[in-house]
């Protein structure tokens, strides 16, 4: 049963509630006061509450009934528990993926909105990734394409010999051993660029702007990139874990992974350059 209250429209208005919010505080001193840890592990601004705070206001105000996965206060029931557990609508949202880069005006952060029935990736149905300093939007449904504000977006269609955009997140924990050990594969790219947002640098890949993104993080999160996972899909782009298999995580916040995204020509050179040598 798919309920109408969490169309795409929905979606991309509670992006834009939050944009409005969201705003006039980037690259502000009073977004990056500190406060506790957030339920993802990392530590939670001012600015981060703020962007989530208006989100849980307006579900509750829109009375929906949800289960909210949400990057500081984790999982939350929105609205009737035992409805949400017969309806199994899930919101998976990251409130600003690139909170680092908003407190200090860095113009590359965004909001992260992804819809769910069921409790695997593969039950996203709708997703919504603004990018904050521009109020472009990234928007997919399921079987219905990806789009950048009103138009379709395809992934690239550049091979390794052509001028192919990487980002490369590792973490800096065996840095240099890590870059050393990838060597022989950042060789072939053209250009690495790190971002600083994961759910907009998948919406680069899948308008077709970058080729592929390789993090190796084991910290990052699901709220980063459930929504960017269908935009993603929906423009005909791949993304897998590290030893090449598909990617279908459970929705909770719990859930961290690395993951390899790129576009169709990428796929298999990644894979063979990548995951061979990573089991070696
Ligand atoms: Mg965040």
């Amino acid at each position: 049963m798919i309920s109408m209250e969490f169309t795409i429209d929905y979606l991309k208005k509670l992006a834009l509630k939050v944009y409005d919010t969201i705003y006039p505080l980037l690259g502000r001193k009073e977004a990056s006061v500190k406060s506790e840890r957030g339920a993802g592990g990392d530590m939670t601004m001012y600015i981060d509450q703020v962007a989530e705070e208006i989100i849980i206001q307006s579900l509750k105000k829109g009375k929906v009934n949800c289960l909210l996965i949400s990057e500081e206060i984790g999982e939350k029931y929105i609205g009737d528990e035992h409805q949400v557990k017969k309806n199994q609508q899930v919101l998976i949202i990251d409130p600003l993926d690139g909170s680092n880069n908003a407190v200090r005006g860095v113009p590359y952060c965004s909001v992260s909105i992804a819809y769910a029935i069921g409790n695997k990736m593969n039950d996203i149905l709708r997703a919504v990734v603004l990018n904050l300093n521009t109020k472009d939007i990234y928007w997919a449904e399921k079987g219905k394409g990806a789009y950048f504000n009103n138009a379709q977006i395809h992934v690239s269609d550049l091979d390794i010999t052509q001028k192919c955009f990487f980002e490369l997140n590792l973490p800096m924990k065996n840095l240099m051993i890590n870059l050393q050990k990838l060597a022989p594969l950042i060789r072939r790219f053209y250009r690495i660029r790190i971002l600083g947002s994961s759910a907009l640098t998948l919406c680069q890949i899948a308008s077709g702007r970058m080729e592929a993104f390789i993090n190796l993080r084991e910290t990052n999160r699901l709220v980063d990139v459930a929504a960017g996972f269908l935009i993603l899909k929906e423009a005909g782009g791949k993304i897998f874990s590290l030893d090449g298999k598909e990617i279908n995580k459970d929705l909770s916040i719990e859930i961290k992974f690395p993951f390899i995204a790129c576009n169709v020509k990428l796929e298999s050179f990644l894979k063979t350059e990548l995951i061979n040598k990573n089991s070696k």
